[in-house]
Formats: structure tokens, sequence, C-alpha cells
């Protein structure tokens, strides 16, 4: 398995899940960068946000219809950031698609 998400999803990674269904899995980033940081994938490889086709678009809406749910689950009563990092530009690290849900904290009002 050279996908880590992939892995993760699969099972055969461990996580400390926040939320599962079959198509997507939220879980806690390994190297948290905020009180509370979780990550959303879907189950299906998709490399990044540039990959996303009408065909799979299906999965974001997924993600994107579960992120409040997501976000209650990991104790974000305050607010929080959702963040894709896509690409060599926005030092995209794992190429599986994921959404970062940040928070437990007051962020920083801009992200750059
Ligand atoms: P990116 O830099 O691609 O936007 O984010 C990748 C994120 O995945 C990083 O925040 C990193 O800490 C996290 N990560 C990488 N490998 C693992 C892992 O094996 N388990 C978990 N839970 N998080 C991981
Ligand atoms: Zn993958």
């Amino acid at each position: 398995m050279d996908c880590v998400f992939c892995g993760i999803a699969a099972g055969k990674i461990p996580s400390k899940k926040v939320y599962e269904d079959e198509t997507l899995l939220a879980f806690h980033d390994i190297n948290p960068e905020a009180p509370v940081h979780v990550l959303v994938i879907p189950k299906q490889h998709i490399s990044s946000l540039d990959a996303v086709t009408p065909e799979n678009s299906g999965f974001v809406r997924a993600i994107f219809e579960k992120i409040p749910e997501i976000a209650r689950l990991a104790g974000l009563e305050n607010g929080y950031r959702v963040v894709s990092n896509c690409g060599p530009d926005a030092a995209q690290s794992v190429p599986h698609l994921h959404f970062h849900i940040l928070g437990g904290k007051q962020l920083p009002a801009h992200i750059v």
C-alpha cells in the first residue's frame, strides 16, 4: 500500500477515528497544528482537489454534508476552519484528497 490514507481508509494503518461511514473517514491528524486537528478523506483514492470531476464530486459533497457533524463530534462548538492543500505551492504532502478541520482555539484571521 503506497498511499498512506488509502491504508488508513482500509484499516491497515491505525488512526484515531472521529467518524466513519461507507464513503468517508474522519480521523485525528498525527501531527496536530491546533488543539483540534481532524482530517476528512474519501475512502476512494482521489489525489487532490485537482482530480475532482463530475464523476467523483459526490465524495466531496458527502464530506461537506458531514463536516458539521464531524466538527461537533470532535468537540468544536465555537467555530472551525476547513483547509485543503492542493499541489506543491500549497505544500500538499499526502497525495490523497483530504480536508483539514482546525479549531479549539482562536485561529489567526489570515492563513497566508
Ligand atoms: P497536507 O500537508 O497534505 O495538507 O496534510 C497531510 C496531513 O496528514 C499532515 O497534517 C500530516 O500530519 C498528516 N498525516 C500524515 N501521515 C499521517 C498518518 O499516518 N496518520 C495521521 N493521522 N495523519 C497523518
Ligand atoms: Zn489514497
